[in-house]
This record gives C-alpha cells, sequence and structure tokens, in this order.
C-alpha cells in the first residue's frame, strides 16, 4: 500500500526529456514507482489533464528573517516551489551572539529592505554559532525545504563587532573567521556568500560589513571550502566588474574563475540582462566550463524591476509637497487626492522634480514612463504609462495620481530596474551555464514579488513559446538541484525525495500581488500567489492543494 498515488498525470520528470503519461507512486516520502501503477494507496489525487513535474528549486532567496514566524514559506510555497537556498549576498542571521545580534538586523534591514522591528519581534535568537543555528531552524516547522549559505556579513560581524563595518581584517580575525567557516560548513552549510553590491548599505548608509573586506579576506574564506565537496560560493558583485573599466572587468572574471579552480566550489551570481553586460558574462561561464571551473550564472525570468503603488512607495516620496500627503493615512490619502489643489500641487512639485544623475541604489531614480507599465494584468500585455497617459490625454504624473484615486490607492506600477534587454534576458534563461532562479523571495518585500518561475512556465513557455515545458522545467528543477548539489532532488525517478508539483501547463500563472500587513508587528508585505497549481508535495506530503495549505508542514532543513 503506497501512501499517495498520482494518477493518469503526464510526467515532465525533469531531465528535459519529452513528457509521457504516468502513475507516480509514493512511499515513505519518496518515489516509489513510476508507470502503470497497479497498487493501491492511502489517498489518491487524479491528475488527468496535469503535468507532473519534480518540485522547483530556488537557488537565491532571503527567507532567513521570514521562516522564523511563516512556517508556510510563502510565497515561494504559492510559486510550487518546495525547496529554497537561503543566506545569499552575504546575509545570514548566523554566526552571531544575542548581544551583537542589532549589528547583524543592521546588515539586513535596508539591504534586503525586511522590517528590522519585525525581525526582532519575531525571532527566538538562541544560537551563537553558525552549527546551533542550525539546529535551532532544523527543529522549526517548515512547509518547504531550506538549505543555507554563511553570510559574510554576519561572519565579520560576529568576528570584528563594530569594527565590521569600519575596515579590514586583521591576521586574527581571519583565523577567527575561517574557524567559524570551518566549523558551520562541517555542520552542513551549503556554501559561503558575500556582497560587493554598492546597493546593499545599512540603514545608517554604511556599505554592509562585508563591503568593507578587500578581496585576499574573501578569497581566503572560499578557499576554506576545497575541504568540503560540491559547495557554493555565491556573490553580489560590484558594479565596476559589469560597468567599470575593461581592465578592472576582467581582472575581476579572472579572480571569479581561479577561485573556482582553487576552491572547487561552483561560483554563482546574479546576471544583469544588459546586452554589454551578457556579452561579457556568458562566454566567461563558457571559458570556466573549458577549463573546469563552475561558473554559474543566474538568471531572471522578468528582469530585476521595482513596483511603485501609493501604498508602499513612489518615486517622488522624498519631495517636500508629496511627503505631506503621504505620511497621512491611507484613508487620509484617499481623501486628499480628491481635492484638485492637492493633486496640482503634487503634479507641479513631481514635474518639476530633479533626480540626481548617477543614483545609487536607494536614491530616488526618474521614473521612465517609457518602460513603466501601469500593472493591470498578471501577464503581459500591460500598457506603458506613456501610452496610457497619452490615452486619457493626461501626464503620466497625472496618471499615477488618477489611478491611485480611482483604485483606492492599490494600483501598482511596474518599472523595470535598468531599461531591459529581452534578448539578453532569453539568452542568459537559455544558456547552459545559467540557472533561472535569482527571485530574492523573502527580500524587497514591498518591492518586488517573487513569481519567477510560474512566469516561466506562464510568459516564456505558454505566451511567448520561447522555451518547451520540458526545458523550462528542467531550469527550476534538475538544473539548481546540480548547482545546489541536491542529488535527490530535482528529478522524477525511483528512490528520490517526493517534492513535487502537479499543474495545468494550460492555466499556470501568477496573479498580480496583493499588499499584506502580517509581519510580526503588521509591517507591509507583498504577497503573490499562483492558479493553476493542483498541489504542491513536500516529502510525499500534500502542503498546497488548489490555492491552499493542508496544514501539513514537512519540510526539512537540508545539510550538505
Ligand atoms: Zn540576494
Amino acid at each position: 500500500m503506497y501512501d499517495l498515488l498520482i494518477r493518469n498525470g503526464t510526467v515532465v520528470d525533469g531531465s528535459g526529456n519529452p513528457r509521457y503519461r504516468a502513475d507516480v507512486a509514493i512511499q515513505d516520502g519518496r518515489i516509489a514507482a513510476i508507470g502503470d501503477v497497479s497498487g493501491r494507496a492511502k489517498r489518491e489525487l487524479n491528475a488527468e489533464g496535469q503535468v507532473v513535474t519534480p518540485g522547483f528549486i530556488d537557488g537565491h532567496t532571503h527567507l532567513d528573517a521570514q521562516m522564523h514566524w511563516d512556517p508556510l514559506g510563502s510565497s515561494s510555497c504559492w510559486q510550487g516551489i518546495t525547496t529554497a537556498v537561503m543566506g545569499n549576498c552575504g546575509f545570514t542571521l548566523a554566526p552571531s551572539s544575542k548581544s551583537r545580534r542589532g549589528l547583524v538586523v543592521r546588515n539586513l534591514e535596508r539591504a534586503e529592505d525586511i522590517s528590522g522591528a519585525a525581525m526582532e519581534a519575531g525571532i527566538d535568537w538562541r544560537w551563537t554559532t553558525f552549527r546551533e543555528y542550525l539546529d535551532v531552524i532544523d527543529a522549526l516547522p517548515k512547509g518547504i525545504n531550506y538549505a543555507s549559505n554563511v553570510g559574510h556579513s554576519a561572519l565579520r560581524t560576529f568576528v570584528m563587532g563594530e569594527a565590521a563595518f569600519e575596515r579590514a581584517c586583521n591576521d586574527d580575525e581571519l583565523a577567527l573567521m575561517r574557524r567559524e567557516l570551518n566549523d558551520a560548513l562541517a555542520a552542513g552549510a551549503i556554501g559561503f556568500t558575500t556582497s560587493r553590491g554598492e546597493g546593499h548599505a545599512t540603514s545608517d548608509d554604511r556599505p554592509v560589513a562585508s563591503r568593507l573586506a578587500d578581496w585576499e579576506e574573501i578569497r581566503q574564506l572560499v578557499l576554506e571550502m576545497r575541504h568540503y565537496e560540491g559547495r557554493v560560493f555565491e556573490l553580489a558583485p560590484p558594479s565596476a566588474s559589469r560597468f567599470g573599466d575593461i581592465e578592472v572587468r576582467r581582472r575581476f572574471h579572472n579572480e571569479l574563475l581561479n577561485l573556482s579552480l582553487a576552491s572547487g566550489a561552483t561560483v554563482t551570481w546574479g546576471l544583469i540582462p544588459l546586452a554589454g553586460v551578457t556579452a561579457e558574462e556568458l562566454p566567461l561561464l563558457d571559458r570556466a566550463a573549458a577549463s573546469g571551473a563552475k561558473l554559474i550564472g543566474q538568471s531572471h525570468s522578468r528582469g530585476i524591476y521595482l513596483l511603485y503603488s501609493f501604498l508602499t512607495t513612489m518615486p517622488y516620496d522624498w519631495l517636500p509637497e508629496w511627503k505631506k500627503i503621504r505620511s497621512l493615512p491611507i484613508p487620509q490619502q484617499c481623501q486628499a487626492l480628491k481635492d484638485p489643489n492637492v493633486r496640482r500641487t503634487l503634479f507641479e512639485s513631481a514635474k518639476n522634480a530633479v533626480f540626481t544623475e548617477a543614483p545609487t541604489a536607494d536614491s530616488p531614480r526618474a521614473p521612465d514612463f517609457e518602460q513603466m507599465v501601469v500593472w493591470q494584468n498578471a501577464l503581459p500585455p500591460n500598457p506603458t504609462m506613456k501610452d496610457m497617459a497619452a490615452q486619457r490625454g493626461v501626464h503620466p504624473i497625472e496618471l499615477f495620481i488618477d489611478l491611485a484615486a480611482e483604485t483606492n490607492l492599490e494600483q501598482f506600477f511596474y518599472q523595470p530596474g535598468l531599461r531591459w534587454d529581452m534578448d539578453a534576458l532569453v539568452e542568459a534563461m537559455r544558456h547552459p551555464h545559467c540557472v533561472m532562479t535569482f527571485s530574492d523571495a523573502g527580500a524587497h518585500v514591498t518591492q518586488q514579488e517573487c513569481s519567477l518561475q510560474t512566469y516561466l512556465l506562464a510568459h516564456w513557455v505558454r505566451q511567448k513559446q520561447a522555451f518547451t515545458l520540458e526545458e523550462a522545467v528542467r531550469m527550476i528543477t534538475l538544473a539548481p538541484a546540480k548547482v545546489w548539489g541536491f542529488h535527490d532532488r530535482g528529478l522524477l525517478r525511483e528512490g528520490m525525495v517526493a517534492d513535487i508539483n502537479v499543474f495545468d501547463p494550460d492555466r499556470i500563472t501568477p496573479t498580480l500581488p496583493v499588499l499584506l500587513h502580517d509581519l510580526p508587528t503588521g509591517a507591509p508585505r507583498l504577497e503573490s500567489r499562483a492558479e493553476g497549481i493542483l498541489a504542491t508535495i513536500v516529502g510525499g506530503e500534500i502542503t498546497i492543494q488548489n490555492g491552499e495549505h493542508t496544514g501539513a508542514l514537512p519540510g526539512r532543513l537540508i545539510r550538505r
């Protein structure tokens, strides 16, 4: 007697091979049989008209804080994610003593847009070392599986305290970091991560701790991974590695390649899909592979973007005239936007606003009305601000205000972080040494949503036919499983862990995000759900059925 039998489905097994009709039987959390299964089961799921795939794996999340107060792992769980890698870009909650947790939170709070107060209220800080931290999260109830990297910013802060934000380390401090990193890797950390990215600043406008390290410190730490098999070094690269001088770019790329060769670790980072950048970084990935190094680009299915709305942030919030209105409670803002005088004041001040030439990640950027869309439909097409304003015969700034007033402030606007290049985006997705991941789930909680995987299946497979379903499923199952070393996941085969999605390929789609106020302090975050997924199964148990949580929390901590 099987525990669960998925009958009459079409198996898309994660390998990229063509689909086939088969039943999938599950016992003791693993796949027991695939084919024409005659045995009986305690529970059956009729998957007629549906495809049965491995659960989706997301290699780039920041669910580190959220998993402490949200056992389910939303919104990732709604997107068919069954395994998430945390601790990216140098940010983890461990190692850290209780007395220094304020410093660790300082690293995370603004860089990843996660409320510091929510972290204070929602995390029971019962660890000092990374090893102890793994034991704590191992015991927490979980709706999805997690694996965690060790974050460089936390490691530095743990060893150096306040000095981590001020200077390079000395030899003694490096020795302590190496020791703690070794212990973390031995305890099952999946890799080591850092950030050189200028966008990663603290709430008091300083670089996060990892950015104070020199390259030698990073090199020494990454080299520790040579003692451990199959680990990953993830980094948020400095902008000079993409936009700087050609010599700087070349040197940086060579450093990464050599570091992978010397440490045996897979080196991975998020790609920016701009033609100039991918033209250099994609060949780098090929060159690395040819020389025996493992460099993996993380591609994205939408491209990095920012969401604006009157419920969250608007590009003009820094203007005094806007501040006055935007600091009011929501109902009063709605009321105020009906007043022609208020509207005129907002319009005039926004129209005359002077944005800085070279904005940092946090400084406001002038809205690009040709690219920004009014987010009315979960999938394209959506009207651009420019077109819709022209249609209504108003200025795009007036359109902002009109649409906010018409929707109780709920209208979202969606602006590319940098000018999108769809050809570069698809080229990166298609590249053999790229993995489609980089959702940043758990971070940027009011600025981005995380429906990358369902968007891939709905937009790029169904709408655009840029990928076959088999190719796309492989990109979000077996491909990330290989990079992050989940040897018994990402593929539907007998003996593999039964992390599975059952969905309708003609219907699967993300839905428009909704703003919730469900962080531990009532702070807001965006929730992204999906439609068309009949069931998500984690370790053999159905966790989500028809968009509802079944109550099951079978997720595990995956240690290396
Ligand atoms: Zn990140």
